[in-house]
């Protein structure tokens, strides 16, 4: 049998940060008591009237041009019907044949669409502790119903699950660059689906592809996908054919389960809704948009290594998860861009410590951070022992230099006699290594260099240790 390759399809939806609904005057909701935002035509009453909201149009505008599509002179809205009570139209209004962009491409990913629709209410399924009448129990808030969506749609050419969250990941910084969404997987302001099919390699028709919904984090979709390629391969290569069907995977578990034979389009009776003018998309209103696009993460990641002598990776880290970005050129703003290389490294330990927390909600201050990083490059304190004052700034915040005084965490150089004194002992307690270095063995001095950094915790500067072992065992 011939080798599978994966192919990919992304679809995202992303809630725009405005400030009324898309089809009403209710302002956005987060965390106001359940149904609090809602009118008759968020509610969905007989008789009310759609009206769409301008600065959602501003905003999908925007989210277009960054990505290189196409926008449409005239696009219109449809009524996408289902039934469900989170939907109490009957009907999502959305955009079908008619988006308002399409086609554009981000690093290297064509995009098939981009458009604009509602989303629905929120159904809240009460635990154990609220069943009633040995029922369960499920309740719809709608404040969220009605929120304007953006959603993205990619061509299937996405390769791998790295592939995906590295691509989800350069999106979202793309935009939140723009400001028109929070891009909060957790709190759902992000949200991916995944479609996933096997063919052989080498071949270009798409094979029969299941669709993952609503993952709500970059490692989930990760890992979705992976267990989904797995689980296609393993039905193909014993002979089985996949069946279209939407998919749930559980991350706890690993396991996928099905949620619903997937439904076709002429599944949702799609028409044009009659209650709403088309967009007719002016040149004023698409130089408006690009007005309001500043700095891209990809332009931000080549300014990043051009201006400030960043490498590649070092640069894309960086500028894509835009708040590092913000909190990088923050600190660079304390300790000035020549230090850019050393700030961009020690971002890397303050990460490894903080994960996917924005810094800039942290302890550590960009001021601490840039002092940090000059005591380091002063060689005021080693780098081990600025990882442990890390370590204290991001537990608890404060002064590097207070806690290096405190700590007694200050470089130990030749100034303090110390050092030799230290120095002069690891080489009498170690007569061989001594002598290897004697005979010109440059890599025998590790062991006295280790024991050394051993003795001090770290504290002693490096090239200071080389330099007085190799004077004292000249004499
Ligand atoms: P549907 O009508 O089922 O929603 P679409 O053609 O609208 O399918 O595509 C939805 C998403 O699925 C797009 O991101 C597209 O790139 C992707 N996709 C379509 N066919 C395949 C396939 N065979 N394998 C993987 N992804 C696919
Ligand atoms: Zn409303
Ligand atoms: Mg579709």
């Amino acid at each position: 049998m011939s080798e599978l390759e994966a192919v990919i399809g992304l679809e995202i939806h992303t809630q725009l940060k405005t400030r009324t609904k898309m089809f009403c005057g209710c302002e956005l909701s987060f965390g106001e008591p359940p149904n609090t935002r809602t009118c008759p035509v968020c509610l969905g009453l007989p008789g009310a009237l759609p009206v769409a909201n301008a600065r959602a149009i501003h905003f999908a505008l925007m989210i277009g041009l960054a990505l290189g599509c196409e926008v449409a002179p005239r696009s219109i809205f449809h009524r996408k019907n289902y039934f469900y009570p989170d939907l109490p139209k009957g009907y999502q209004i959305s955009q079908y044949d008619e988006p308002i962009c399409s086609g554009g491409e981000l690093a290297g990913v064509r995009l098939h669409r981009v458009h604009l629709e509602e989303d629905a209410a929120k159904l809240i399924h009460v635990g154990e502790s609220g069943r009633i009448h040995g029922s369960q129990r499920s309740v719809v808030d709608f404040n969220r119903g009605g929120t304007p969506l953006v959603e993205i749609v990619t061509e299937p050419e996405l390769r791998s699950p790295g592939h995906a969250r590295e691509w989800l990941t350069l999106l979202r910084a793309t935009l939140r660059s723009l400001g028109v969404s929070d891009v909060n997987m957790e709190e759902g302001s992000l949200r991916a689906d995944a479609n996933v099919s096997l063919r052989p390699v080498g071949t270009s028709v798409l094979g029969t592809k299941t669709e993952l919904k609503n993952m709500n984090s970059f490692r989930f979709i990760e890992r979705g996908i992976a267990a989904e390629i797995e689980r296609q391969r393993q039905i193909i290569e014993s002979g089985g054919a996949v069946e279209q069907e939407t998919l749930h995977f559980d991350p706890s578990s690993g396991r996928l389960s099905s949620l619903r034979s997937k439904e076709e389009a002429e599944d949702y009776r799609y028409f044009p809704e009659p209650d709403l003018i088309p967009i007719a998309t002016t040149d004023e209103m698409v130089s408006a948009a690009r007005a309001d696009i500043g700095e891209l993460p990809l332009d931000r990641a080549k300014r990043f290594e051009a201006d400030l002598g960043l490498n590649a990776d070092g640069a894309r880290n960086l500028a894509f998860r835009g708040e590092l970005g913000d909190y990088f050129e923050r600190v660079l703003g304390s300790t000035g861009a020549e230090h850019a290389v050393a700030v961009a490294n020690w971002i890397g330990q303050l990460v490894a410590r903080i994960g996917d927390a924005d810094p800039a909600d942290t302890n550590v201050t960009p001021q601490a951070f840039g002092a940090l990083v000059m005591l380091v490059g002063s060689r005021a304190v080693s780098g081990a022992a600025a990882r442990e004052v890390l370590d204290v700034l991001v537990a608890e915040g404060g002064d590097p230099q207070a806690i290096i005084d405190a700590r007694g965490l200050g470089s130990l150089s030749r100034k303090d006699g110390d050092l030799a004194t230290i120095v002069a002992r690891a080489i009498a307690a170690d007569p061989s290594a001594s002598e290897r270095v004697r005979a010109g063995n440059d890599k025998a001095i590790g062991a006295l260099v280790g024991a050394v950094m051993r003795e001090t915790r770290g504290r002693a500067d490096g090239a200071e240790v080389t330099r007085l072992i190799h004077e004292q065992l000249a004499t």
